[in-house]
């Protein structure tokens, strides 16, 4: 804590955090109110004193893959920055929810300056993150909440860990204010421009941005997963059995880099579906568990695959706070049945265990923004490119149950705009990751990490410039930012 406030945060701010933590109660003798009240820095909220934590330039709500990137430009652009993570890791589903490998866009060069860092530094720490074959990222989910931790501390960025925004004040179409919950109780955070990372859109919906949920043919979100690791594999026995007896040529890649697939829903056939099939006849696992599986090995973890499952049922609701509890418990049960079976059945699996189970539960898609520019799938099929474009894609719509699109052909890619990120409604909103502004099909492909972390990473430099030249976050004009400045110029 005193290290991430020490570098931008003043004496004063300084002062007023100690009142607000245990340390800083032991220390002035005063509770956070007292404290406050003498600096005369306190804001009335919900009829309670509460303390203005800090005064910074940039403040950023979530700590995944959009939130860290939007950070770490932020602060390496100058900004006075604040990253707000209710959980104690960076990296969001990617490490909180064993959400692994990041996936490849399938674009050319799609790999904006931060990703080519990030890659890099997994190397410099032994984690080859290319597979020889495949463009996805394979890496180690420990390995990168320490990397974002560093590359956070590198640039100069505050993190509040087990803090939630839970609300933000709003005047004249700004944000003034955003109400956090830290371990110690309420306080408020003050800054210049506010950066939503939260993936389900909370600070712009708390804000009043307009927004949308699910598909608007069904009402449905994408299903939610619950992830996990199972340990104590024989990675060479499954390899063996899976690639050389049963011939499933569908993972080119070799061990190290392996991984298995079964999806029943899909049009693809995989070569363990007969084998998932099997658990459904025996009466060992149902329908929904035989449907969705897939695991991949996890460089640096010898023995450790990540379970891309269980899918849970579509009916539990990804927006809806008791259906999402009801997911929790009934997806912990898919998943216990699943490795159940497969310790039983499947080869190279016989001394196996789950290591570790998601602490975020896997929601592909909630809630997304309206902003200036609403992308829909025409925009994918039609390759749209934009003046104002933040980074390129050619993911394909990957909507579990509605849609899965055909390939765009090699070499071809759409564009995201910078207009996608920002709304009318609140001028000093920059809005990140899988809530940007975008359909329900559209965002099915624009979801993964890569493109998650390029959309915070421009966002960053924006928002760095726009406190700079004095523009509002939502007027600023992304081809107006100098070329060398920007992450990605458009090819259009
Ligand atoms: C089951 C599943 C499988 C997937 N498979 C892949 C894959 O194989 N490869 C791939 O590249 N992508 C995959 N994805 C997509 C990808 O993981 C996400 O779309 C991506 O992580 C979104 O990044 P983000 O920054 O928008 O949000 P998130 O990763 O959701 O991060 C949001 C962060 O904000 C924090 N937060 C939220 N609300 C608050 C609050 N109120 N206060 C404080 N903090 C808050 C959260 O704790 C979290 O750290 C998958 C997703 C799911 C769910």
């Amino acid at each position: 804590m005193e290290r991430s406030f020490s570098i931008p945060i003043s004496r004063r701010d300084l002062f007023k955090l100690a009142g607000v933590t245990a340390v800083g109660i032991a220390l002035s003798g005063n509770n956070p109110v007292e404290a406050a009240e003498k600096t005369g820095e306190f804001i009335k909220y919900a009829d309670k004193k509460i303390p203005i934590l800090c005064n910074v330039d940039v403040c950023i709500c979530g700590g995944g893959p959009s939130g860290t990137a939007a950070a770490v430009n932020a602060a390496k652009n100058g900004a006075k920055t604040l990253l707000i993570e209710r959980g104690i890791a960076l990296g969001g589903l990617g490490v909180l929810g064993c959400v692994y490998p990041f996936m490849d866009t399938h674009a050319p060069d799609s790999d904006t300056p931060y990703l080519v860092e990030l890659k890099n530094r997994l190397r410099a720490k032994g984690i080859e993150p290319f597979d020889g074959v495949t463009q996805q990222t394979w890496h180690n989910p420990e390995i990168l909440a320490e990397i974002l931790d560093e590359m956070c501390e590198e640039a100069g960025v505050n993190i509040l860990y087990q803090t939630v925004l839970v609300d933000s004040l709003t005047s004249g179409g700004k944000i003034s204010t955003a109400i956090v919950q830290t371990i110690a109780g309420l306080a408020a955070v003050k800054a210049k421009i506010f950066i939503d990372a939260t993936g389900d859109a909370y600070l712009s919906r708390v804000s009043g941005v307009d927004y949308e949920r699910g598909y608007e043919k069904t009402g449905n979100n994408q299903p939610l997963s619950f992830r996990f690791e199972m340990g104590g594999i024989d990675t060479q026995k499954l390899y063996n059995y899976v690639a050389i007896e049963l011939q499933e040529d569908w993972c080119k890649s070799k061990l190290p880099y392996f991984e298995i697939a079964e999806a029943m829903h899909r049009k693809q056939r995989y070569k363990l579906e007969a084998f998932m099939a099997r658990g459904v006849e025996t009466g060992e696992i149902t329908q929904d568990e035989a449907e969705y599986m897939q695991a991949y090995t996890i460089i640096g973890k010898n023995g450790v695959m990540s379970m891309n499952c269980p899918e849970i049922p579509v009916k539990f609701s990804a927006t809806d706070p008791v259906s999402y509890s009801k997911a929790v418990s009934f997806g912990r049960k898919m998943m216990r049945n699943i490795a159940r079976y497969l310790i039983n059945h499947l080869p190279g699996f016989e001394n196996a265990f789950i290591s570790r189970e998601a602490v975020m539960l896997g929601a592909r898609e909630s809630w997304r923004i309206k902003g200036k520019y609403y992308l829909v799938e025409d925009d994918y099929h039609n390759q749209s490119k934009f003046p104002d474009a933040v980074c390129r894609t050619a993911w394909f719509i990957d909507a579990h149950g509605e849609k899965v699109s055909e390939k765009l052909p090699a070499g071809c890619f759409y564009e995201i705009p910078y207009r996608s990120l920002i709304t009318d409604k609140i001028s000093n909103l920059i809005v990140v990751g899988r809530c940007i502004s975008a359909s329900f099909i559209l965002q099915a492909s624009m979801r993964i990490q890569p493109t998650c972390y390029s959309i915070g990473e421009a966002a960053g430099i924006a928002a760095a410039y726009a406190l700079q030249n004095k523009i509002d976050a939502n007027k600023l004009d992304w081809t107006l930012i100098p070329a060398y400045k920007r992450s990605y110029v458009s090819q259009g």
